[in-house]
């Protein structure tokens, strides 16, 4: 079930290396789109390969790139998001330190595509080792031609740099990820415009996560057909999903894309730990609604888990088996993006908070009747109300939580103490 096309060259040694990479054939995508193709044909491939964003959002890459306007004269930028700060997830920083020149020849690719000459890698501020090797990865791209100017004597002139953040959370949303690569604070912009027309420096920009980039050389090498035939419709390629939790063995797994969640949890990932039952999983990252042990036969598409009531999102799957207090749970995730939220509007920075604090109440058994009611009531508040998607990201868990688990948080706020046999961990 395990299918392996990003993660091949993982686990052989000195893999990050530029002769690693060459040996499995690494680099003659991009050698064989500056010879053959136009940077037309390379988007073409890409939008006929279905490749949707790996970053949470799912949306269609080579539509993205389609909105960069023509014509205007203006500098056009790519930025790789590497910001990778979504609790549960952890699968590009495997890429970027184990296969770092997979990133480098699909952020080529893509700025090839989109007309740009001049790409940045924003990598979290936490991620030291993986911007050394990246770094690394960069200067014998340039020393070998693959990088520069004229590259490869095609006459493209193709530079990236990295650039490290200072580890926030928001600089993961692409507007702020702009802002803070400008030198300024993390704050996300209003939108429209869009970064396709105003992003860096006021210039079209287009922002891709560093999974959804690493997937560009195989489609260019093995076509957009072999792609899409590894998913369900419109969900084509493989998926990383990072894997954390109370399973026996979490790690980095790529499946293909309607892989059912059981099979990832049970076959690759051993089942629960300890043979204890399941309880609960997140299925992408933190901010998305959580699934029951019920709905683990869900295929791992963007339809399938949207049909579902929750969102692939950046496939950080969460485990939670029976000891785990869903309350506490709540309170956790909760305290992230209270902690995270950047203050610009008042939903989400009062809001985000608030919910905190009466979490944290019902969970010590102080809380109220009425309290359940006063939580939901701030997640439609916050939801759709903000200038960004933190807002949602932190409404979204809680009202998840308490409609899937409304006994145990009701037997909490009743009773004063938990139904769960051990504490969230
Ligand atoms: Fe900042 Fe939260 Fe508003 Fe996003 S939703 S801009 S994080 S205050």
């Amino acid at each position: 079930m395990e299918e392996r096309v990003l993660t091949r060259n993982i686990g052989r040694p000195g893999s990050e290396t530029l002769k690693a990479y060459r040996d499995s054939g690494g680099y003659t995508a991009l050698s064989r789109a500056l010879k053959e193709m136009s940077p037309e044909d390379v988007a073409e491939r890409v939008t006929r390969s279905g490749l949707r964003g790996r970053g949470g959002a799912g949306f269609p890459t080579g539509k993205k790139w389609s909105f960069i306007p023509k014509g205007t004269g203006k500098q056009i930028y790519l930025c790789v998001n590497a910001d990778e700060s979504e609790p549960g997830t952890f699968k590009d920083r495997l890429l970027i330190e184990k296969d770092p020149h997979m990133v480098v020849e699909g952020t080529a690719l893509a700025a090839y595509a989109i007309g740009c000459r001049r790409a940045y890698i924003y990598i979290r501020g936490e991620f030291v080792h993986g911007a050394r090797v990246l770094e690394g990865a960069l200067r014998e791209a340039r020393a070998a031609g693959f990088l520069g100017r004229d590259v490869l004597g095609s006459g493209v002139d193709i530079e990236i740099h990295v650039h490290r953040g200072a580890g926030a959370y928001i600089c993961g949303e692409e507007t702020a990820l702009i802002e803070s690569l400008e030198g300024k604070r993390g704050h996300p912009r209003l939108k429209p415009p869009f970064p396709a027309v105003v992003g860096l420096y006021g210039c079209p920009t287009v922002v891709n996560n560093v999974e959804t980039l690493a997937c560009v050389p195989h489609i260019i090498e093995r076509g957009p057909e072999w792609f899409a035939s590894l998913g369900p419709p419109n969900n084509g390629g493989t998926k990383l999903f990072s894997v954390s939790g109370h399973v026996s063995r979490p790690g980095v797994y790529e499946v293909r894309m309607g892989t059912p969640l059981r099979a990832l949890l049970d076959e690759q990932c051993g089942g629960v730990a300890g043979g204890r039952r399941l309880k609960a999983v997140i299925p992408g990252g933190s901010s998305v609604p959580v699934l029951t042990a019920d709905d683990i036969d869900v295929a791992l598409d963007f339809e399938s888990v949207a049909a579902k009531g929750s969102m692939l999102g950046s496939g950080g799957v969460i485990v939670m088996d029976e000891r785990t207090c869903m309350v506490k749970a709540g309170a956790v995730v909760a305290r992230f993006y209270a902690h995270e939220s950047c203050g610009q509007c008042t939903p989400c920075r009062e809001g985000t908070p608030w919910m905190e604090r009466v979490l944290w109440r019902i969970e010590r058994g102080e809380g109220q009747s009425g309290d359940l009611e006063l939580l939901l009531s701030m997640c439609v508040n916050i939801f759709g109300r903000c200038l960004c998607p933190l807002g949602d990201a932190a409404a979204m868990p809680v009202r998840s939580y308490i409609q899937r688990f409304r006994d145990e948080f009701e037997y909490h706020i009743r009773e004063r103490r938990c139904l769960a046999a051990g504490g969230f961990s």
